[in-house]
């Protein structure tokens, strides 16, 4: 199943539930959004309110708003390698904060009063279904709502600058996530890709993943408590580059699907 959160122009709704934004999944014909209360955390049941939009006329937002995204680093062979680093022998952790995210078809402002260097890095996103707080890598699967497709955007030149990663990583606008989360997909060997503007610069399988997702999610959660919709973005392939405002920047994920942004300026005027 899919799941996604939308938003409707509530203008052309009847006024009876006032309702403008919900959540949903797409029906089988891969055109209709059904509408559900909720998503079905904790093992909860799937119930429908009975209306029904067409994908076409609704806004998909991020599917989810997590209390923080969990970020992995150089979980990727290759991607390690182009950083000239060693494979890491635990996973590394960083946080991006939940004001990052943003949905399909959001803009990404670039943050020109401090950065010269922003990078696309296409990631495989896992949501978490349940409280999760010490599992074994075997319990993982229980825990895991679907999959989704991150865009981890990355301020290079202060990633390179700090110790730490969090200014490089946690602008507002830097944690695209899209554009619905996917419940069947064996995310062993899934085709993770990016697209700028078009051309193709990022193509790996999930299985180059040095911790793959089972072992992220027991993982971390030794680490910290993974609340209900929270979001382990699993690191990036190799091949990233840099974004520039007017760039359109696609994450294609097999059996998930596209994750399209474009990137902005700044307001006129907003730089200090
Ligand atoms: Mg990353």
């Amino acid at each position: 199943m899919k799941f996604l959160s939308f938003s409707i122009d509530s203008s052309e709704e009847n006024e009876a539930d006032g309702c403008e934004t919900g959540f949903g999944f797409l029906d089988s014909n891969g055109e209709t959004v059904r509408e559900i209360y909720s998503y079905p955390y904790d093992g909860a049941a799937i119930e429908e309110t009975g209306r029904t939009f067409s994908l076409d006329s609704v806004t998909l937002l991020a599917p989810v708003e997590p209390s923080k995204v969990v970020a992995i680093g150089l979980n990727f062979k290759a991607h390690a390698a182009e950083f000239d680093k060693e494979l890491p022998k635990e996973p590394m952790l960083f946080l991006k904060p939940s004001t990052s995210v943003i949905g399909p078809g959001g803009s990404i402002v670039y943050p020109s009063h401090m950065s010269y260097r922003v990078d696309y890095e296409a990631e495989l996103g896992v949501v978490i279904g349940r409280r999760t707080h010490e599992v074994s890598v075997e319990e993982a699967a229980d825990h895991i709502l679907g999959y989704t497709c991150v865009n981890d955007v990355t301020a290079r030149d202060l990633q390179g600058r700090d110790v730490q990663y969090t200014r490089a990583k946690s602008f507002d606008t830097f944690a695209p996530i899209g554009p619905w989360i996917e419940t069947e997909l064996d995310p062993t060997d899934v085709l993770i890709e990016s697209y700028l503007n078009g051309e193709v610069r990022q193509s790996t399988s999930s299985s180059d993943m040095v911790f793959n997702v089972f072992e992220l999610v027991s993982f971390v959660s030794h680490v910290m408590t993974l609340l209900p919709g929270d979001v382990i973005a699993t690191g990036t392939p190799s091949g990233i580059g840099k974004m520039k405002p007017g760039n359109t920047i696609e994450v294609r994920i097999a059996g998930i699907g596209s994750l399209v942004n474009t990137v902005v300026a700044r307001p006129e005027g907003a730089d200090v």
